[in-house]
């Protein structure tokens, strides 16, 4: 779908997957006005798909083409898109009962020529899908991760609220340094204290504190920096359901380190839209490294997980209207 100033959103198209023209001047390819959300369609055991909670999706890419001056798409275009490619590609949506998925990535990029900074006045939003399997190929096994110290993924006031393209290529390099640390995913601190946990590249993170009916649950406050997950988000209500208290609140790696080795840190989970959640074991950075578990995942871990997938596959209530059926 085509935005133009004056003129709108305008020529929505289902078309097979192939190459797109862009002018060789178009703003995006200089100024990086680019945008993107991931979401998941699951068929259902009535072989109905839905999709889950797209219209979080929609609302927070229209707060990311705020942060970065574009066109915002309404929600209506946004789920219409998604129902409308659904429809084209439904046998792509692999059958219930296991752990795929359709994967959809809906993003907007300027495409208006022009050589001069400025926000541009005409935009593309696209959509793709794409079948998902499990995210990590080691299952729900702990990932290892690698704190950056050197380098931060965003500052206050910058775009790390946003889904905005330039956050990853941002974060390259790191998870390049984490993989070279025998790492599996980069861990990023706050830009001013370089303390503060912030998120896993891709994912948010909690850590649970305590076992049993003790359990809490610990999470970096939305600082402004690290973007607002809707597994995040989801998995609070359902923590909150379970009977286990929340925080959202600053958490150092300091405390990480201290709490694991006094044992009040009993579990630490990442969660996002691809990988769901997955247990994090081994945290290493430039002053050693320390295991959180014994490398199995906790059980609050999977009681969240079991809830969340349930009702994202349909097996269990979606009590609070999370999914939307597109078919
Ligand atoms: N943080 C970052 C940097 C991400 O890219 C993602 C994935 N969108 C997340 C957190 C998790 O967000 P969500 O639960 O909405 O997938």
């Amino acid at each position: 779908i085509d935005y133009t100033e004056g003129r709108g959103w305008h020529d929505a198209t289902v078309q097979p997957y192939g190459p797109m023209q862009l002018d060789p001047a178009a703003m995006v390819l200089h100024y990086g006005q680019a945008i993107f959300e991931g979401l998941k369609v699951y068929r259902q055991p009535d072989g109905s798909i839905a999709a889950f909670r797209v219209y979080s999706n929609a609302e927070r890419m229209r707060r990311s083409s705020r942060r970065l001056a574009m066109a915002e798409l309404p929600d209506e275009l946004f789920v219409r898109s998604i129902a409308e490619l659904v429809e084209a590609d439904h046998e792509w949506v692999p059958a219930a009962g296991g752990e795929e998925s359709l994967y959809l990535r809906p993003f907007m990029f300027s495409t208006e020529a022009g050589l001069g900074v400025r926000p541009a006045n005409q935009y593309r939003y696209v959509l793709i899908a794409s079948p998902a399997g499990a995210y990590f190929p080691r299952g729900v096994k702990p990932v290892s991760v690698w704190i950056s110290q050197e380098y931060v993924r965003a500052a206050p006031g910058g775009t790390g609220d946003a889904k905005f393209s330039g956050n990853y290529a941002a974060s390259l390099l790191a998870q390049a340094q984490a993989v070279e640390q025998g790492c599996d995913q980069v861990v990023w601190l706050d830009a001013v204290e370089r303390r503060y946990i912030e998120e896993m590249g891709g994912m948010n993170l909690c850590f649970i504190f305590g076992s049993g009916a003790d359990a809490k649950l610990v999470t970096p406050e939305l600082s402004g920096s690290l973007l607002p997950g809707i597994t995040r988000d989801s998995l609070l209500t359902l923590a909150r359901e379970a009977g286990l208290e929340v925080e959202e609140r600053k958490i150092s790696v300091q405390e990480w380190e201290s709490e694991v080795a006094s044992g009040q840190i009993t579990e630490v989970f990442a969660c996002g839209t691809a990988a769901v959640i997955t247990p994090v074991g081994t945290v290493k950075s430039r002053d050693g490294e320390f295991t959180v578990g014994d490398g199995e995942p906790g059980e609050v871990t999977m009681a969240l997980r079991d809830t969340l997938t349930g009702i994202q596959r349909g097996t269990f209530a979606d009590t609070h209207g999370w999914l939307t059926t597109l078919r």
